[in-house]
């Protein structure tokens, strides 16, 4: 496993990270020019933070401060009511995959989607097997197209309090079993697979399966690594992510799973974190990130 108590060259922070500073929106070039001044290498950059600077913009600046990406933020949401809504869902999707590419990521994150409707208030149906299926249907269709752009997907197991509205693939074990399906012969090729997971601590730790999956993954399905911490007590579903070291999580034990299949990429931080993270000085922030990387990572 390796040492992260001397460098922080393993680190990647999710802009979602720091998307405010004490309770203001902050802008993605401020945010790239912050971790850059801090010698950090990697980030991993929500599409809406890029739309708003633009994605010209925002590739010169990855260029110009040398940042390499550590995944891309994200596509899904698949299931949709109608014919219309996951044509654009498809749409969308390539947008996605396209931007991903512009920006150089090594993967585009899929958070699957859950009931259509949902995250908007009102679920459209009761029908979770038909959202697992649509949802089954989106990815191999944008595989098609992202295997065509050379651009690995990585299916993001969301903890199941997610499953109505976000996400209904919930275990690493489900996750690798739409991979294995839709990409089957990625576990004997060489280099990453088209598709893979993105094991989020925050989502994963409880499942007792999750050394095993792991295991089943391999190096090629490991395609991202993010790291948080679950707080007792949890006082929002969302927002109220912890930072590492101040939650329940064993970080390394699961990190020295992951890399004992031979994960070698970004350890990438991300934080949701309305009422304390947010509320902070984004700088103050990110030295803090800094630090528990080298002591709770
Ligand atoms: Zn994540």
């Amino acid at each position: 496993m390796r040492d992260f108590s001397r460098d922080h060259c393993w680190l990647s922070i999710n802009t979602a990270t720091v998307r405010k500073s004490r309770g203001v929106d902050l802008p993605l070039p401020q945010i790239i020019e912050a971790c850059a001044r801090r010698g950090i290498r990697a980030i991993a950059p929500w599409r809406d933070q890029v739309a708003a600077a633009g994605l010209d913009t925002i590739a010169r600046l990855v260029k110009t401060h040398g940042l390499e990406l550590s995944g891309y933020c994200r596509g899904g949401m698949f299931p949709a009511a109608d014919a219309r809504g996951r044509q654009e869902a498809r749409d969308d999707n390539r947008r996605a995959v396209d931007e991903a590419c512009e920006l150089q990521a090594p993967c585009l994150v899929l958070v699957v989607g859950g009931l259509p409707g949902a995250l908007a208030g009102k679920a459209a149906h009761k029908d979770i097997a038909l959202a697992r299926t649509q949802v089954h249907d989106g990815i191999a269709e944008l595989l098609d197209y992202a295997q065509s752009m050379r651009m690995p997907l990585a299916i993001e197991p969301l903890h199941p309090m997610y499953a109505a509205d976000r996400a209904c693939i919930n275990t690493l074990e489900q996750a690798l079993d739409v991979c294995d399906e839709l990409d089957p012969q990625a576990p004997g090729s060489s280099g990453r697979a088209a598709l893979g997971v993105a094991v989020d601590v925050y989502h994963v730790w409880w499942d007792p399966k999750l050394q095993a999956q792991i295991e089943r993954a391999g190096r090629r399905r490991l395609l991202a690594f993010h790291v948080c911490d679950w707080l007792t007590p949890t006082t929002d579903l969302l927002n109220d992510r912890g930072m590492m070291g101040d939650g329940v999580i064993d970080i390394p034990r699961i990190r020295g799973w992951v890399e004992g299949q031979g994960f070698d990429g970004y350890s990438e931080v991300e934080i949701f974190s309305s009422r304390n993270w947010w509320q902070q000085d984004h700088g103050q922030v990110l030295d803090t990130c800094i630090q528990r990387h080298r002591t709770a990572v």
